[in-house]
């Protein structure tokens, strides 16, 4: 089984009939390299941190080129290809060769995948007929809300009505995954619950909230926030609230949010209500601290508690999602609580030199060590997941946390 991704390029908003009201790109700085899990060890910056998170694509690529390489990439797998997804920088729905690709890739009869859109440049909603005809399968559609009214308002869609209607007809004949970015006082509320019940009623699979940020903390780290001054945003028990709520009001929808929560599986960090499978986890025998961002911080605690670990040990930053901590998250804390090794998150936006030179600054000589990759599956993720997979995944990064305390922390 192989799955193929087809880039298209283009960039966020400037390739998506300007920019949607609420879009984390905007006003985006030329921000330097983080740093991250990718980069030399005696150099900061690659390509992935240095462009790839801010998806810094010069436009859309030509149609050629993005057939040429993605025949290039056919040519050299040797098993059955089962789903190409078609993904870019910018909104698919805006690629002006969009068709052409569609009529290429539909002749291979493999199960198409649209990665995300908008469907901002959807005018037509013939388009859904032509797509369904040409294999599309599943879909992800940014919805904002089933009022055109306001989708016309905040995402500057010039047909929000063409666009509804595409999602109903999609809706109709292949799997559609809704996101909705959740603004509070805009088209949280009522108008979340009208928006929920259309998506029911249309037929579409699952529905990921995602809850607006405008804050450095809250994870806009491309020198970029306020995205819009003055508008509030949910606190995550907020959002957490609107999540259980929404899952029990429509249990036909497999609703899930982000950063959190998943109220299929009380997930992130499922682990901490199963006692079985805690007591299943390595003990934790050595000390050292772990950093990582604030929403995570109670549920590692507890974890690391009931392996036999000081909850203290679990250090938070001021940013919400240990994925995105960044140097500067490391510089605000106070280092006399800090172990002699440090734990870094992963997926961190750091270069474990200049952490360790940072954790270091108070004249004890600290040890960095890059931490697993995901100890828990966020909403979007645990989205296409079962429960076994998303206790499998958490089981998996917290025994490899563990090992790494213990072979590299202090004793006890
Ligand atoms: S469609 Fe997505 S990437 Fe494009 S402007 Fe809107 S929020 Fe940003």
């Amino acid at each position: 089984m192989v799955h193929l991704t087809v880039d298209i390029g283009g960039r966020p908003g400037s390739d998506c009939r300007g920019f949607c009201a609420y879009c984390y790109f905007k006003h985006a700085k030329d921000v330097p390299a983080f740093g991250c899990r990718y980069c030399l060890p005696f150099l900061k910056g690659c390509d992935y941190c240095t462009r790839g998170v801010k998806e810094e694509y010069a436009g859309f690529l030509p149609l050629k080129d993005v057939a040429d390489s993605f025949l290039a990439d056919l040519q050299s797998v040797t098993d059955e290809v089962t789903r190409i997804t078609i993904s870019g920088g910018g909104d698919p729905s805006c690629y002006p060769e969009f068709t052409d690709l569609f009529e290429l890739l539909g002749t291979l009869e493999v199960p198409l995948h649209i990665g995300y859109t908008s469907g901002k440049g959807f005018d037509d909603p013939a388009i859904a007929d032509f797509l369904i005809a040409h294999n599309l399968r599943e879909i992800s559609f940014t919805v904002f809300a089933a009022d055109a009214n306001l989708r016309r308002e905040w995402m500057h869609d010039p047909t929000p009505e063409a666009s509804l209607e595409i999602i109903r007809r999609l809706a109709a004949e292949i799997e559609v995954y809704a996101a909705v970015v959740i603004l509070p006082g805009i088209n949280d509320g009522a108008v979340l619950t009208q928006t929920l019940s259309w998506l029911s009623d249309v037929g579409v699979k699952g529905v990921i909230l995602m809850r607006f940020a405008n804050t450095p903390e809250q994870g806009l780290i491309l020198g970029n926030a306020p995205i819009l001054p003055n508008q509030r945003t949910h606190t995550v028990e907020e959002f957490r609230e609107i999540l259980k709520e929404s899952g029990a009001a429509f249990p036909s929808l497999r609703i899930s949010g982000t950063p959190l929560y998943d109220p299929a599986f009380d997930s992130p960090f499922a682990l901490r209500n199963m006692p079985d499978l805690l007591d299943r986890l390595p003990k934790i025998h050595k000390k050292g601290t772990l950093i990582t961002g604030a929403v995570a911080t109670p549920y590692i605690r507890s974890i690391v508690s009931a392996c036999g670990g000081d909850p203290s040990s679990v250090v938070g930053v001021a940013k919400e999602i240990a994925c995105l901590i960044t140097i500067d998250d490391l510089r605000q804390l106070d280092l006399s609580v800090l172990e002699d090794t440090v734990i870094i998150p992963g997926r961190a936006f750091l270069h474990d030199a200049e952490a360790e030179k940072v954790l270091s600054a108070d004249g004890v000589s600290r040890t960095v060590i890059r931490g697993p990759e995901m100890l828990s599956a966020d909403g979007e993720t645990s989205m296409g997941m079962s429960e076994i997979d998303v206790l499998t995944m958490e089981m998996e990064g917290f025994s490899a946390l563990i090992r790494l305390i213990n072979q590299y922390g202090c004793s006890t």
